[in-house]
């Protein structure tokens, strides 16, 4: 795999997560120092799933790198309609771009498309598979509220089906964190996610419960995430579990006082907007963060001298 093409966060050492972290903290601290520090420079998105925060993140993120986007647009009205293959497509698409963002609905995706191009290819969630650039915003949102080193966070949800958690989980390996995974039986991580986090670090630090009563008190991060009711395969399915694991004030009596709560949006019912006004809340500021994160991460793939992977350290 080349080193310019992000697909999953297992490409990405402590070392290499640090740095873009620090980057994106400068550029928050003052944009203006790479305000134009990429002008002329054209960012693909090639969405073919439906995006909200990622696809318009990435946008103001390359316009305020003082670069632009050209973009593929809706599925429906573009060649894909016509049954044109993704790889074509990406072929196409990177001899009008500089890198490409690429979403899609099959896990795997984005590692075929990488394999076609030589622009830097950025996974913006490829299916149940993964979302990297999402996790750095995660994880720049926690190192902000909570810490990354000696952190005791809950994931709770559609932990089968929902790619931030893979990525997120993948990645809190690099730093010494305790990851409580509540979810009903049907929707646990995958196994093979499992294995591979006990792989990443021994020992792993991961427990799975099917309540989040019983770890609440001891959190100091709660990530909630949205049931993936389009990638169930059976509505009825969806049916049954749709409503549960939501959380509320009278949840969180029990919590922490500096609990932070995140999710990575959109939120159907998950959690009740009370907490919006909370301290706990973090999920807009998590949204926000967005933009320095992207912006980080294509200044460093954009830039010849620097690079997401530093001095080779992968
Ligand atoms: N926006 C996130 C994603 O694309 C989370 C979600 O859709 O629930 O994976």
């Amino acid at each position: 795999m080349r080193h310019d093409h992000l697909i999953t966060s297992k490409q990405l050492s402590r070392g290499n997560i640090e740095n873009i972290l620090d980057h994106a903290a400068e550029i928050d601290d003052d944009p203006s120092t790479v305000a134009d520090r990429h002008a002329e420079t054209l960012l693909g998105l090639l969405f073919f799933e439906p995006s909200t925060r990622t696809k318009m993140s990435f946008e103001t993120a390359m316009k305020r790198l003082g670069g632009d986007v050209v973009d593929m647009g809706p599925v429906d009205s573009s060649s894909v309609k016509k049954g044109e293959t993704l790889a074509d497509t990406v072929r196409v698409i990177e001899g009008y771009a500089d890198a490409l963002v690429v979403r899609h609905p099959k896990q795997g995706a984005a590692t075929m498309a990488s394999e076609f191009v030589d622009v830097p290819l950025l996974n913006a969630g490829d299916g149940a598979g993964h979302h990297p650039t999402q996790t750095m915003l995660d994880l720049y949102t926690i190192r902000e509220n909570a810490g990354l080193d000696d952190l005791t966070i809950g994931i709770m949800g559609d932990l089968k089906y929902g790619r931030t958690v893979h990525s997120l989980a993948y990645a809190l390996t690099n730093f010494d964190t305790r990851q409580h995974f509540i979810s009903p039986e049907s929707l646990q991580l995958p196994r093979e996610v499992v294995y591979d986090l006990h792989q990443q670090q021994e020992g792993a630090g991961i427990r799975e419960h099917d309540s989040l009563e019983e770890i609440l008190p001891s959190l100091d991060v709660l990530y909630v995430t949205r049931i993936q009711r389009e990638r169930f395969p059976d509505e009825n399915e969806y049916q049954k579990i749709a409503g549960e694991y939501q959380i509320d004030a009278d949840t969180l009596e029990a919590a922490s006082d500096d609990l932070t709560v995140m999710h990575p949006l959109p939120r159907v019912d998950e959690i009740a907007p009370e907490i919006d006004e909370t301290d706990h809340a973090a999920y807009f500021e998590q949204a926000h963060n967005g933009v320095p994160v992207r912006m980080a991460l294509l200044d460093l793939l954009l830039s010849d001298d620097k690079g997401i992977w530093g001095d080779g350290d992968e």
